[in-house]
């Protein structure tokens, strides 16, 4: 066995035993051991050796990892041109986010000056209406060309904008019909196309651009270079069967993954609706034969249930007394009552489920489908794991903690969006304790951070995620939100290495720098337990390893 020895300003394991090093050794992709260069001489008297010392003056954790995300999704859009409301992530580094909907619409403006084919569709991805001042229509994008067809799909992709130019690519006239096509007041066509259907008829005409053949394996590699710049080493796609079918979108990870510069570990988490729909009581077979064809660099893992609409959307399902005006609530396509049956078959084949929950409604509908399973077949570290947990109460922190549950956490929308709910949405006192970290914490839950990326709108980046949840800070700067709520840098770091590892059953071989693990790690600039907490996120990713390999060579 040859050794690797990094040796680093300060390590941090992630270990509560062992919690410091000034080294690591590794070897064969895996740990061998961690401490001083003293300390692991009996590995290295016995073994060839060299000292790797480019992180010197570096801090190495664990490689982090986001276990909620949508990449293969995502990176379609990442190929686009720009128009968010934050500052994102992109393969050539950060893109500054617009602010107001006159910097969109001038950012359009400067594009189609740029365009130099009138026949091809100009594109953009990345509109938030809520944060930017209202929708986009087709009056105001024929302001900016009425000749360039513009096609802009929002951020949280649920509606295409489009001028009048791409209605008429899309042979969409004031005739036609169908779900999802809007109109103004006076019945004219908006160029609005909302949700799925609507957006697959609006997306036909670019659909060679924006979803080639290889788009998916493209969006996916594209991805794994932003999620690298974040610092991820590993991450779990949450939507496996959304888009196409599952093996195609198994093949195009495949493909991306044995392409050996890809820097991330994926773990697929199938949709049931889908997967249900496309192998009915074959799944679980499906699923096991997927598990032997799988390894540690693709695999997949658990179960993945959707049970209410989106936080940013306002489609959570709340208690009483719920929305402070229209009940814009939905419920997911299986029926509340029929979810016991839905979840039996592979809670008794000993499959992790992650059922997603964002409304307080929906946290008590979980768990007593979790109760409910618990009675008729008990299970002992079972793993269940609430997804977003956005609108909760202490009590159901306790419940969860009773129950042998987890959570996977969105908190980016404390400091992104809760302020904004307050008055629009769920009122003052849950938009303030949006994602109770606190909370749990308190009551023993093992919890996660996640990002969700790019299906609401946050940025892709776990050291923002912990200084929202270290500082509670709201969009306006200087209020702290539900200061009981927030927790420890520790806490924080835990929640994005070594219990997200826990989160997605692989904390044996990930998730800290322990002898025997998977030589994963993230490389900061500076230490995050020795800076300003509210600098947490000003903290630059220097570089990331995966099984011993530096990424950026
Ligand atoms: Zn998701």
């Amino acid at each position: 066995m040859h050794i690797t020895v990094f040796p680093a300003a300060q390590i941090h394991t992630m270990d509560p035993g062992r919690p410091h090093a000034s080294a690591v050794a590794v070897a064969d992709g895996r740990i061998v051991s961690t401490g001083t260069i003293k300390s692991m001489q009996p590995w290295l008297r016995r073994n060839t050796y060299e000292i790797d010392d480019r992180y010197a003056d570096k801090i190495i954790f664990p490689g982090f990892i986001d276990p909620h995300t949508h990449l293969r999704y995502s990176g379609v859009y990442m190929g686009l041109n720009y128009v968010g409301p934050i500052d994102s992530a992109s393969p050539t580094g950060l893109r500054k986010g617009l602010p107001t909907r006159d910097a969109v619409r001038n950012q359009l403006r400067s594009l189609v000056s740029e365009h130099d084919d009138s026949s091809k569709p100009l594109t953009a991805w990345g509109y938030d209406p809520a944060s930017q001042e209202g929708h986009l229509d087709r009056d105001m994008l024929d302001a900016i060309s009425d000749t360039i067809p513009l096609w802009v799909v929002a951020y949280a992709p649920h509606i295409v904008y489009v001028n009048s130019p791409m209605l008429k690519l899309i042979g969409v006239d004031e005739d036609s019909i169908g779900h999802g096509l809007g109109r103004y007041p006076d019945g004219r066509l908006n160029g609005w196309f909302v949700e799925t259907e609507a957006i697959a008829r609006a997306t036909r005409p670019v659909a060679d651009s924006v979803y080639a053949d290889d788009s998916g394996s493209q969006a996916i590699e594209r991805m794994g270079a932003v999620a690298q710049r974040a610092g991820l080493t590993t991450t779990a796609d949450l939507g496996w069967g959304f888009s196409e079918s599952f093996e195609k979108e198994w093949a195009d990870h495949r493909s991306a993954i044995d392409n050996d510069k890809f820097p991330l570990r994926i773990l697929m988490i199938p949709f049931e609706a889908r997967l249900t729909r496309d192998f009915g009581d074959e799944a679980i077979n499906y699923l096991a034969g997927k598990r032997l064809e799988g390894d540690d660099r693709l695999n997949t893992h658990g179960i993945k249930y959707v049970n209410d609409g989106s936080y940013p959307s306002m489609t959570l399902v709340m208690n009483q007394p719920g929305y402070l005006d229209d009940d814009t609530a939905h419920t997911g396509e299986i029926p509340w009552e029929n979810m016991v049956d839905r979840m039996r078959p592979f809670w008794k084949a000993g499959i992790q489920i992650h059922s997603h929950a964002n409304g307080d409604r929906t946290v008590d509908m979980t768990l007593d489908t979790l109760a409910a399973l618990q009675l008729e077949h008990p299970r002992f570290d079972h793993r269940f794991t609430i997804e977003h947990y956005c609108l909760s109460n202490p009590s159901q922190a306790k419940r969860l903690a009773a129950l042998g549950g987890l959570a996977s956490v969105n908190i980016y929308f404390v400091h992104y969006r809760a302020q904004l709910h307050s008055d629009r949405g769920f009122g003052p006192d849950r938009s303030e304790a949006t994602a109770r970290l606190g909370s749990l914490e308190r009551a023993g839950v093992t919890f996660a951070l996640h990002s969700d990326f790019n299906l609401v709108v946050t940025p892709l980046s776990p050291l923002t995620a912990a200084w929202c949840a270290v500082n509670r800070l709201a969009a306006d700067g200087s209020t702290v939100m539900a200061p009981g709520e927030r927790i420890s840098v520790d806490r924080a770091l835990r929640a994005m290495t070594i219990d997200a590892a826990h989160v997605l059953n692989r904390d044996d071989r990930l998730g800290s720098i322990e002898v025997g693990k998977y030589a994963d790690f993230t490389v900061l600039d500076d230490d995050p337990y020795e800076v300003n907490v509210q600098e947490l996120n000003r903290i630059s990713v220097h570089d990331t390893v995966l099984e011993g390999i530096p990424v950026t060579k």
